[in-house]
C-alpha cells in the first residue's frame, strides 16, 4: 500500500536526534524523499543511513537554522536535488540554560530566541517562498511545546520562543491559506529524547514527577510526535491549518 506522503519532498530540521530523527523515519516509511538538516552533520547522516537501509531516498545538509544564508542554501539544495519542496518540519531547537527570569543571561536569551524562534521564521520564509513559486501549495509543521501554550518555571527564553512559534504558525496560516499552504505546529509534552534527559538531570525524581502529572501516566515517545507531524503534513489533514496541536498525553487538558 502506498504511503500517505508518497513522492513528496520533505525537509526536516533537527533531524539528527530525538523527535527529528524519529519523525524522519516516519516520513520515510510514508514514502517521502528526505532532506535532513542539522547543525551536527554526522548526526543527520546517521539518521539518513538508517532510513536508506529501510529503502528511503534522501540527502543530508549541515545548516544552522539561525543563519539565513545557511537556511536559504538548504532550500536551494533541496530544489536542485529533487526539483521541489512539498513539506517541511521546522523542529530544530535547544533547551538553553535553566534560570529564573531575573537570572537569565542576555547571551542565553539571545541564543534560545535565535534558534528556537528566529530559526523557525527563517526556515518558513525560505520554504514559503519556494512553495509560492511552485504554485501548488504545501504543508509546514513547526515544533512549539507545552511551553508554547502555558508558562513554565526556569526557562523564560524557551517559553517566550515557543509561544512565538505558536503565534507565527497562526499568522502564516492566515497569510498563505489562499495559496493552499497549510501551517501547523505540534506542542509536545515531555518526550523521551536526549533533550529531556539533559533537562531531567537538574531535578530529583524528575521523571516520576512528570509521569505523576501526566493524565496518561507516562512520558511520550518521539515516534508519537512524528506520527502527528506526518499526518499534519499529509493530505489527510487537508482542512487543518493554523493549529498548535498538543501531543502531550493530555497534560494541557488539566
Ligand atoms: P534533541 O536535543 O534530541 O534534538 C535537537 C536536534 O536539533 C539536535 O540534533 C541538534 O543538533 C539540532 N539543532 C540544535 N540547534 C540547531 C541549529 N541551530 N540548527 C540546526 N539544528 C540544530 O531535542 P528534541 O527533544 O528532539 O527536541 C526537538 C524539538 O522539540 C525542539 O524544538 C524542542 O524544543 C522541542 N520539544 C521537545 C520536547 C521534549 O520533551 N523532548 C518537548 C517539547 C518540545
Amino acid at each position: 500500500m502506498a504511503g500517505i506522503l508518497e513522492g513528496k519532498v520533505a525537509l526536516i530540521t533537527g533531524a539528527g536526534s530525538g523527535i527529528g530523527r524519529a519523525t524522519s523515519r516516519i516520513f520515510a516509511r510514508e514514502g517521502a524523499q528526505l532532506v535532513l538538516v542539522d547543525v551536527v552533520a554526522e548526526a543527520a547522516e546517521e539518521t539518513l543511513e538508517a532510513a536508506k537501509q529501510a529503502g528511503a531516498k534522501g540527502i543530508c545538509l549541515k545548516a544552522d537554522v539561525s543563519k539565513s544564508s545557511e537556511v536559504e542554501t538548504a532550500v536551494a539544495r533541496t530544489v536542485a536535488e529533487f526539483g521541489r519542496l512539498d513539506c517541511a518540519f521546522n523542529n530544530a531547537g535547544i533547551e538553553g540554560e535553566p534560570a529564573l527570569t531575573h537570572k537569565c543571561t542576555e547571551s542565553n536569551w539571545n541564543r534560545v530566541l535565535a534558534i528556537n524562534l528566529t530559526g523557525v521564521w527563517l526556515c518558513m520564509k525560505a520554504e514559503i517562498a519556494q512553495m509560492l513559486k511552485q504554485g501548488h501549495g504545501g504543508a509546514i509543521v513547526n515544533t512549539s511545546s507545552l511551553a508554547g501554550i502555558a508558562g513554565a518555571i526556569g526557562g523564560p527564553a524557551y517559553v517566550a520562543a515557543k509561544h512565538g512559534v505558536a503565534g507565527l504558525t497562526r499568522a502564516a496560516a492566515l497569510e498563505y491559506g489562499r495559496h493552499n499552504i497549510r501551517v501547523n505546529a505540534v506542542c509536545p509534552g515531555p518526550i523521551r529524547t536526549p533533550m529531556l534527559s539533559r533537562l531531567m538531570q537538574f531535578t530529583r525524581d524528575a521523571e516520576q514527577r512528570m509521569v505523576r502529572s501526566e493524565p496518561l501516566k507516562r512520558l511520550g515517545e518521539p515516534e508519537e510526535v512524528g506520527e502527528t507531524v506526518v499526518w499534519l503534513c499529509s493530505d489527510r489533514a487537508s482542512y487543518v491549518t493554523g493549529l498548535p496541536m498538543p501531543v502531550d498525553g493530555g497534560f494541557s487538558a488539566q
